[in-house]
């Protein structure tokens, strides 16, 4: 008799575990970890997703002819031994877990069988070593070209579909007066999701955020049809508006689909085939189908590979030597910087922001801020419903903190007020003035983003995308950098 044990993070029947076992022989284990849930005080709605997605997908298995032993444990070590107590089982199948501490749980008395983690990603992990290799740094690009070429998508033969591999350029329109899309489908809780949503608040009352408003796709049913109607009625705007940001719409024209993709309920490679689809069938512009390909295919893997490949000494990160600490308002969204309250505050109700909040906002300021980066990780950790080590670890230490020095990416993404002028409406609503620099209502984005260009000049000087930021500054009379930098360090303390 063999253990099939699926995690959190694996609800998958296309895994390569379910061809290996024989439904009316072995058994699937499905553990709910008590220490997993209290380790972090990670957001209701992130507990609510995993819990209920596990219990769905059981049921699923069950109905479906499968011996299921679903465990509710103090850990996952505990539940492991009770099972292999109750279950004459030789062998324990598991499929690779990207995350690294899932790693240090294999019981040395056990036998573990570690099989492929495909099709939950497109790279396999091996594969990793090929793509980013000992040399470094990095380029996200390099990896996404090369994956286009070699999984065939949106391909003319050698050539990229439209002469481009990237209509970046093209992804970048702000939002204008009366901007408006379609909204995303949202799941009224069902009776299994109402006793998670019961449990999650009796049980785990001090956890980060509101719960009342849960309404995200906990089974594969629903996730496909998320899926669909992202494809049919937003994906044509998704490209145009992809770093748009506006106050009253916390979702603009993303696809909402990271959550039930990082369960395993949908994978990547489905998603991407369903948006070419729509590009050949005249559903929705190149500009927006790549643009959406280039988060999966692109972005996606690569942090996967990123992390894969730099763990466990990536968490460590320190570039900048930044020690301060994480301001209170990001657990209560009461400041006056309406760009940061309002992300937020969706935080809170939804555990969810776009890219362009979580990097251009959220991670911006508190690099701004000199945060030490490990209280920014473990703030990411806890606020977003779809928060996996493997996929915050690079977003915020590389992509958001540049903690790593630029291992993965070229440049540290810190901007003054003016990129969410550009890019947003929030500076109409906010109490801080975008257009003033060193007054007592300046908009204090702009002071320590100098400040922090300064400061750290020797770092950064010799970086090419770096040269145009210091002539510019290098330009401005001393008088007005004397004072910049004077309210920068106000700030500061
Ligand atoms: P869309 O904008 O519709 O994009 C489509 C899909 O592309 C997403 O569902 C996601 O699967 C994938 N994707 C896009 N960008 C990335 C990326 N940089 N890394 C990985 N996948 C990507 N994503 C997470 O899944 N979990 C996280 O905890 C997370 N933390 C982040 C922290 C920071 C500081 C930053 C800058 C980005 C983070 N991201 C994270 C990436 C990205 O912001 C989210 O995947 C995206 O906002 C999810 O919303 P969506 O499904 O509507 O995405
Ligand atoms: Fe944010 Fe500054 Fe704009 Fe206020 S003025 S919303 S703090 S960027």
């Amino acid at each position: 008799m063999k253990t099939l044990w699926i995690l959190e993070n694996q609800l998958n029947k296309e895994l390569e575990g379910f061809q290996k076992i024989d439904p009316k022989e072995d058994v699937i284990l499905l553990i709910e970890s008590e220490e997993r849930s209290q380790g972090r005080k990670v957001h209701k709605q992130k507990l609510v997703l995993i819990i209920s997605a596990m219990r769905h997908f059981a049921e699923e298995l069950q109905k479906s002819g499968y011996t299921v032993d679903y465990r509710k444990a103090g850990s996952y070590t505990e539940g492991m031994k009770e099972h292999f107590k109750d279950y004459d089982s030789t062998t324990c199948l598991v499929h690779e877990p990207t995350d690294y501490f899932i790693h240090n749980l294999f019981d040395q008395k056990i036998r573990f069988e570690i099989l492929s983690e495909k099709p939950l990603f497109i790279v396999e992990k091996k594969q990793w070593e090929k793509y980013l290799p000992k040399e470094r740094p990095w380029k996200q690009e390099k990896v996404y070209k090369r994956l286009r070429k070699e999984q065939n998508i949106l391909m003319d033969e050698e050539r990229p579909i439209g002469g481009k591999w990237s209509y970046d350029t093209e992804n970048r329109k702000p939002p204008k007066e009366g901007l408006g899309f379609e909204e995303p489908l949202k799941f009224p809780p069902d009776e299994i999701t109402r006793a998670v949503i019961e449990k999650v608040k009796q049980e785990y009352p001090e956890h980060f955020g509101e719960v009342e408003d849960f309404s995200w796709p906990v089974t594969r049913e629903n996730g496909l049809r998320t899926l669909d109607h992202f494809i049919d009625q937003r994906l044509k705007t998704f490209g145009d508006y992809q770093d748009a940001m506006m106050t009253e719409d916390p979702w603009m024209s993303h696809s909402l689909l990271s959550g039930v993709i990082n369960t395993g309920l949908i994978t990547p490679r489905e998603v991407i085939e369903k948006a070419e689809t729509a590009y050949h069938e005249g559903k929705a512009p190149l500009s927006s189908v790549e643009g959406f390909i280039r988060q999966i295919l692109g972005w996606r893997e690569y942090i996967r590979g990123v992390y894969l490949q730099s763990m466990p000494e990536y968490e460590k990160q320190n570039y900048f030597d930044h020690q301060n600490p994480l301001p209170a308002y990001y657990w209560t969204g009461k400041t006056d910087m309406h760009c940061v309250s309002t992300a937020v505050k969706e935080v809170i109700g939804h555990g969810y922001n776009h890219h362009i909040q979580r990097l251009m906002v959220l991670g911006n300021w508190a690099n701004l801020l000199r945060v030490k980066p490990q209280e920014v990780s473990s703030w990411f950790l806890e606020a977003y419903v779809d928060a996996y080590d493997w996929v915050v670890l690079p977003n915020v230490l590389g992509m958001a903190l540049y903690a790593d020095g630029g291992l993965m990416s070229t440049k540290p993404y810190v901007s003054s007020g003016k990129y969410i002028q550009r890019m947003s409406n929030y500076c109409e609503g906010c109490s801080y003035n975008i257009n003033d620099k060193t007054g007592d209502q300046a908009c204090p984005f702009h002071a320590l983003y100098w400040t922090f260009l300064e400061d750290h000049r020797n770092l950064l000087k010799n970086n090419p995308r770096m040269r145009l930021m210091y002539a510019n500054w290098d330009r401005q009379k001393s008088a007005q950098k004397e004072a910049i930098l004077k309210k920068g360090h106000k700030l500061l303390e």
